[in-house]
């Protein structure tokens, strides 16, 4: 087993490096996988600090080029880079730009992956499979070129995408990491926590995107986090904002921006709530269930205190509702 994992990463590193090597070297990778990033703004350096690659589009390019090197194909079809059908293996990647994912210490474990076609029958992202070495629920993308900075920054930047973590990288803020589109699990928040008890989610400026935050959130608070939260306009996600604003006024945004995430949910719901005292009733209820998921009692009072000021409601009623939920949670 142990010599299976080792394995798993050396081939995954082969294919980390062939990806680049196609990128950069190959005149198809150059004319499109580069000048894909290029587009985006992405620069050169940028590109090689996250080690973006690009698969030829080709259904056994990789393979003929690993199997030359004398990988096993059976290791190579493990490690999610191959697939097999009826005896014979492709390709998993074709045609993608490639983003490298790593674990904390820095080794590559999988891939995410873009197409670049706008056929709509084509999935956008692919991912890597679960293997002995990647588990997706347990890491979170550029974790390992984020950690330093979120010590330093004593806060970490959560994003939904690949290309919001490169892009926030080029707009100077390091201290970020990407769910990968799906919300956060257990794991992956004690993975941030082992560097910083803070966390700002920056949420697509879509309602689903929103929506989807919102629900995850409280797991976070549950674990004792402190949670802040910036909103983008409509049709905009952290990698196109922070191009459209650069540097500068982008990190002002996010510093501008950035609210505690109770109290934006308390005005989000409000005024979806206004002039509906029944709504309002029910937002109340959902308010106090997210803070009654702080661990911290002190903390949880100070957001009592704060809630009933906006929501024009007496603390001792957001107190007995709060008690009644932290008795059916014991
Ligand atoms: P881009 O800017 O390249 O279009 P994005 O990161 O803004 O991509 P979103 O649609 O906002 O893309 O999705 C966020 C993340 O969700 C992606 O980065 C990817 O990790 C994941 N994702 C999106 N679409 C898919 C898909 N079809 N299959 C699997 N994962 C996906
Ligand atoms: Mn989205
Ligand atoms: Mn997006
Ligand atoms: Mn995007």
């Amino acid at each position: 087993k142990q010599n299976e994992r080792e394995s798993l990463y050396i081939v995954i590193n082969y294919a980390a490096e062939y990806y680049r090597d196609m990128l950069w070297n190959h005149a198809d990778g150059k004319a499109i996988g580069l000048s894909y990033f290029k587009e985006r703004g992405f620069t050169d350096q940028v590109i090689k600090k996250f080690e973006l690659g690009y698969s030829l589009d080709q259904w056994d390019g990789f393979a003929k080029a690993a199997s030359a090197k004398g990988y096993s194909t059976d290791i190579l079809e493990k490690a999610g880079l191959l697939i097999s059908k009826d005896d014979r293996f492709y390709d998993r990647f074709r045609g993608r730009v490639t983003f490298p994912i790593h674990n904390v210490t820095g080794k590559v474990i999988a891939f995410g992956a873009r197409t670049l076609s706008n056929n709509k029958k084509q999935p956008k992202y692919i991912n890597s499979p679960e293997t002995e070495i990647y588990h997706k629920s347990k890491i979170l993308y550029g974790i390992h070129q984020a950690k330093q900075a979120i010590r330093n920054g004593d806060n970490c930047y959560l994003v939904e995408g690949y290309t919001d973590v490169i892009s926030l990288h080029l707009s100077g803020v390091e201290n970020v990491v990407a769910s990968s589109g799906t919300s956060l699990t257990d794991d992956q928040i004690k993975l941030i926590g082992r560097y910083s008890e803070n966390i700002t989610v920056l949420f697509d400026g879509d309602a689903a995107g929103l929506r989807a935050s919102i629900r995850g959130i409280d797991m976070i608070l549950e674990k004792g986090m402190n949670v802040k939260t910036v909103v983008f306009p409509e049709g905009e996600d952290p990698d196109s904002y922070s191009q459209k604003l650069g540097t500068t006024k982008f990190q002002e945004y996010l510093q501008e921006q950035s609210q505690d995430f109770i109290k934006f949910k308390v005005s989000l719901l409000t005024s979806e709530a206004a002039g509906d005292p029944l709504k309002k009733a029910e937002t109340i209820r959902e308010i106090v269930e997210s803070i009654a998921k702080i661990p911290d009692p002190i903390k949880r009072t100070v957001y009592i205190q704060e809630c009933s000021k906006i929501l024009e409601i007496d603390e001792s009623v957001l107190i007995s509702e709060q008690n009644k939920i932290l008795i059916r949670q014991n």
